[in-house]
């Protein structure tokens, strides 16, 4: 039997938000303030060397040192491309391998995170989604993608190259609901990462039970993968649409905005060439979003082997926009970016031990969202 000893040194304190450190600390006679120099220690300084904790004390640093750890995913690769897009490969288990990126831009620098090992929600135009599902990913492989690119980052001098923060890496975000909130507290700590709630956007699919529970918990912005204007198109794209249809959808997102007059919603919207990028689609996306206040972001279809979609051209892009301009919305293009090391929207696939999809899907969707 292993002692209670080694059972602690299993701890991994990235897995721990403040209010649990705090209890964690507590637990050992410690002031709550100890939490607060500790989350300061490990997610603003980078440090996981309980050594280096000088304002610690000895005493607790020891005791740090023998029961706990920080223990980010492991990099396993590092990719970059002319743009400055880079893209890290990192072993969260001995099986499977997740994707984070980062996005340099003149104002800002934006950090692209996974929040599960492949995804069930099988869109069928997305690599993620081609693969199947394995698992949610811990708090801590979650926030260690923020903790181990800010570290890499400024080993290079680029310490606070990371502002914004999108939840649109690989796996659908509310389907780990419980795991992706924690590791945002962090991100929106002041002793932590201290980001704004508007420099962290969180994208779904559709998961319209929990829109309204992130609302209530973690009111960040949103992003919805909407794809298509009418139910018929959009269950062929985005299977999840079967369970929660547009009309339901749109409805979370007028709630999510409710009472916030400048908040809006993203509605994020791939460009597949002749399926739904035609101007009679643009109209009716239109007048569908008429009354939900929000931006729309064009994403130009990212390709992956065996994938069954092209691209739409530049100009149908072009045509599709003007029309939503001419509506009043508020609509940009999304420039794809490392697509040449697959670092792109829809492109990450990690190394994910796939199970059977529809087991996985029927898990993901049993997990209260019936
Ligand atoms: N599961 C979440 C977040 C991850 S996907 C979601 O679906 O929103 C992030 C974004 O990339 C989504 O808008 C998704 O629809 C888009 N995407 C997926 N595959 C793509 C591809 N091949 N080309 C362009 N965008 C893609
Ligand atoms: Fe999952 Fe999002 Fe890909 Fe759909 S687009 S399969 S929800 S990661």
């Amino acid at each position: 039997m292993r002692s209670a000893a080694s059972e602690k040194k299993d701890i991994n304190l990235l897995d721990l938000n403040r209010p649990q450190l705090e209890q964690f600390l507590r637990d050992w006679g410690e002031k709550p303030f100890r939490a607060v120099q500790l989350v300061q220690w490990i997610h603003r300084h980078g440090a996981d060397d309980f050594a280096a904790m000088t304002s610690l004390g000895k005493a607790l640093r020891h005791r740090l040192a023998a029961f706990t750890h920080v223990m980010p995913p492991q990099v396993v690769g590092d990719q970059r491309t002319s743009d400055g897009t880079r893209k890290w490969l990192l072993r969260v288990d001995g099986n499977n391998c997740i994707e984070t990126v980062f996005i340099p831009e003149p104002e800002r620098g934006t950090l692209c995170v996974s929040s599960q090992v492949g995804c069930a929600l099988g869109c069928t135009f997305c690599a993620t989604g081609m693969q199947g599902f394995n698992r949610n990913l811990r708090v801590a492989e979650i926030i260690g993608q923020l903790w181990l690119a800010r570290r890499l980052l400024e080993s290079e001098g680029a310490g606070d190259a990371v502002t914004n923060v999108v939840l649109m890496g690989m796996g659908e975000p509310l389907l780990n609901f419980e795991n992706v909130v924690s590791a945002m507290q962090l991100m929106l700590d002041d002793h932590a990462y201290g980001l704004s709630k508007r420099r962290i956007t969180l994208s779904t699919a559709g998961v319209v039970p929990a829109i309204d529970r992130l609302r209530e918990q973690c009111h960040v912005n949103l992003a919805v993968s909407l794809h298509a204007p009418n139910d018929d198109l959009r269950d062929t794209l985005v299977p999840l649409n079967k369970k929660y249809p547009i009309r339901e959808l749109l409805a979370a997102c007028r709630r999510y905005v409710d009472g916030a007059p400048r908040r809006r919603v993203t509605f994020e919207y791939v460009m597949l060439e002749g399926v739904n990028d035609s101007v009679a689609h643009a109209r009716a996306l239109a007048r569908l979003l008429a009354k939900v206040p929000a931006k729309v972001n064009l994403i130009p279809f990212n390709s992956f082997p065996l994938g069954r979609y092209r691209r739409s051209s530049p100009e149908a892009i072009d045509r599709f926009r003007d029309v939503l301009l001419q509506a009043g919305f508020m609509t940009v293009t999304r420039r794809p970016r490392g697509d040449d090391i697959a670092a792109a929207c829809g492109q990450l696939a990690g190394q994910v031990q796939g199970r059977k999809r529809r087991q996985a899907r029927q898990e993901q969707l049993a997990m209260g969202y019936t």
